[in-house]
């Protein structure tokens, strides 16, 4: 013999499924946005890495070039020594001991410059040294990340399937327009699409959805006891509202 299920309980079965999904489901999403956040840190150090040894390069060349000005300033001195020593007249004499002097100066400008240039360059070259060393300790956690995610795959993939396989079976017994409330409601508090109605004080009919905490109009209790065929929402936070068997016999008992 058949047994004949109630809207409220068939909403209850698709309830308990539903939260099971979510629950699979987050596991995996977790997984997949660790990788996603290490993946991007790995690219942005990658980048810079890419920028600082763009930067050195360019400082080494800058060296390079001052050394060979402050060399060209060396052997111009020179040469004009050499053209002193021959010169006889005093003032073409002054004029290249003129020459020789700015030409030191300038020496030794470069050679300042040179310096100041190759000290630059050598902390290029430690930062860049630094970023590798930040990048490639990176590359090992995007590496480990997959791992992960392959492995949560693994676990949780069949049972997935198979949850939302039941979730799909559950949904197909609920009428379409209660069905769309219900995964409004669903995505809204996050799974938490059902409200249990708790007994405060049986007395004096005090009951609350144990979703917001709301005190429940006691008419709203008692269309959920005697019909469990209707939708029957919490007139607070708008979740559905459902009651324990044992709760319920315990009143009806009253
Ligand atoms: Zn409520």
């Amino acid at each position: 013999m058949e047994t004949r299920v109630s809207l409220q309980e068939k909403l209850y079965d698709l309830f308990l499924l539903d939260q099971q999904v979510r629950g699979l489901r987050t596991r995996l999403d977790a997984a997949t946005r660790r990788l996603t956040l290490q993946d991007k840190k790995l690219g942005q150090l990658r980048q810079q890495q890419a920028e600082l040894a763009d930067q050195f390069k360019h400082a080494q060349a800058e060296v390079s070039t001052l050394e060979h000005q402050s060399n060209d300033a060396e052997e111009r001195v020179t040469k004009l020594r050499e053209q002193m020593n021959s010169v006889r007249n005093n003032k073409e004499y002054s004029a290249m001991l003129v020459e020789v002097n700015t030409l030191k100066d300038e020496k030794s400008k470069l050679e300042d410059q040179a310096l100041a240039k190759m000290s630059t360059s050598d902390d290029l070259k430690q930062r860049l040294e630094d970023v590798k060393t930040q990048a490639d300790t990176q590359a090992k956690l995007v590496e480990s990340a997959k791992t992960e995610v392959i492995n949560a795959k693994n676990e949780v993939g069949v049972q997935l399937n198979d949850a939302t396989e039941k979730r799909e079976a559950a949904a197909s017994l609920i009428p379409a327009d209660i069905l769309a409330t219900f995964e409004r409601l669903a995505d809204h508090y996050d799974g938490e699409t059902m409200g249990q109605i708790e007994e405060q004080d049986r007395r004096r009919r005090e009951y609350t959805c144990n979703g917001c905490y709301m005190e429940l109009p006691i008419e709203r209790v008692n269309a959920v006891m005697v019909k469990p065929d209707t939708l029957v929402t919490c007139p607070s936070c708008n979740r559905f509202l459902y009651i324990k068997q044992e709760l319920k016999a315990e009143i009806g008992a009253k």
